[in-house]
């Protein structure tokens, strides 16, 4: 590697982030927009492959090309790709600050190549900068990115560039003015094959952050209630039946509530199924602030849910159902007046699948309704 000519390095790198902007400019293409800065990421590296052709250049082009255009396009691809990485995490992109330090640090740039020519200068500036970038980038990742291999692959790569933009920094300190990018020095290669193995890791982190986060949209839709953001029936079902078993294997117990609102029907006849579809929504987002971490709403049917309690016994189930009907009860002010009528049960030793837990809490909902709706009734004892 040391013997490669950094020229033919830095170029090689251009060409790998292309083709990397290829992949991404598909996903792009085939990804639901609902998954934002692939256009920032395509973007960005195509950008910085065509400073890395006018720095590849340098010598055969006027300086202004190969120099100054070169390190402002530079600055201006990674800038994108941290915009990219701002929407992608749904922070809105900091175009000012990083648009003024582009503006302050061009004319800069044009002094020290065309006025009073410093190669250390320009190296100083430009290390400078993309430290902040690199960390800055790096730091958003780590903050507000999912804890992923992507995440950590990426913020790891942008760390590398800060710690060879650092190192780039402290040896242009007392470097000659007339020092040059070309000239072959061992570390000088260092410094160009490690940022050139950095941006392309970053890339492949952005195409495997994007690729995670597809695969998690696609899980919840497969998953969830699309109106109410509930469990749907058959994630429910999975998450209860798997909880059976835990139990069954610990000796615990779960207990399940199975809630109806009452008179729903009336609620959409009055005031129109829209109306009726805010009551259901509203009636998740006020009982799941009620439940614990590992209890579980979903959506049984209609108007009907199901919440599932793991270890935790009738009695504390009571006590969990009774603030439900009271939290229904006191409703929202802006929505129709609604009620629930919850039955309650919990695991018995010999229920060796689901169907006998939602037999009973089926029987204690049909007696909650018999006995005059919004309230609370248990059954514990198997059907004779
Ligand atoms: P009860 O107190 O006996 O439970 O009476 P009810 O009116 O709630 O019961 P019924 O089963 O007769 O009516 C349920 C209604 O829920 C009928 C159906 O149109 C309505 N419903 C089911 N799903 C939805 C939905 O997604 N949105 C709206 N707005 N209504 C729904
Ligand atoms: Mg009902
Ligand atoms: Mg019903």
């Amino acid at each position: 590697m040391l013997n490669l000519d950094p020229r033919t390095i830095i170029v090689l790198a251009g060409v790998m982030g292309a083709l990397m902007a290829v992949v991404l400019f598909f996903l792009r293409r085939n990804y639901p927009p609902s998954i934002k800065g692939l256009a920032e990421w395509t973007a960005a590296p195509i950008i910085i492959f065509v400073s890395t052709l006018l720095i590849g250049a340098r010598g055969v082009i006027p300086d202004f090309l190969s120099v100054v255009a070169a390190n402002l396009i530079l600055l201006a691809g990674q800038v994108l790709f941290y915009f990219g990485s701002q929407r992608f995490l749904g922070v809105s992109p900091s175009f000012r600050f990083w648009g003024a330090l582009i503006v302050v640090a061009a004319p800069v740039l044009v002094w020290y190549t065309h006025v009073e020519p410093s190669y250390a200068m320009r190296l100083l500036l430009i290390a400078l900068l993309l430290i902040l970038l690199s960390t800055s980038h790096a730091w958003l990742l780590l903050r507000k990115g999912i804890r992923s291999f992507a995440t950590y692959l990426t913020a790891a790569a942008l760390l590398l560039q800060t710690v060879v933009q650092a190192l780039r920094f402290i040896s242009a300190i007392g470097m000659p003015a007339d020092n040059a990018l070309f000239i072959l020095s061992p570390a000088q290669t260092f410094y160009v094959a490690t940022y050139t193995f950095s941006m392309l890791m970053v890339t492949i982190g952005a195409v495997l952050m994007a690729t995670e986060k597809l695969r998690a949209e696609l899980e919840h839709l497969a998953t969830h209630d699309s109106l109410t953001g509930a469990l749907n029936r058959r994630a429910l079902m999975e998450a209860c039946a798997t909880e059976l078993a835990r139990c069954r294997r610990n000796q615990q117990v779960m207990s399940l509530l199975l809630i109806d609102l009452d008179h729903f029907k009336a609620i959409n006849d009055n005031h129109g199924h829209l109306t009726g579809d805010r009551v259901l929504v509203d009636f998740v987002a006020r009982i799941i602030p009620l439940l614990r971490q590992p209890d579980r709403v979903g959506r049984f049917g209609g108007e009907e849910f199901v919440v599932l309690l793991p270890e935790t016994s009738l009695d504390q189930a009571r006590v969990v159902a009774e603030r439900i009907r009271a939290a229904v009860e006191s409703g929202a002010a802006a929505l129709p007046a609604c009620t629930a009528s919850i039955g309650v049960t919990v695991s018995l030793s010999d229920d060796a699948n689901l169907d006998g837990i939602l037999a009973r809490a089926d029987a204690a909902l049909y007696q909650a309704k018999e006995r005059g709706r919004n309230r609370v009734e248990v059954i514990a004892l198997p059907a004779p």
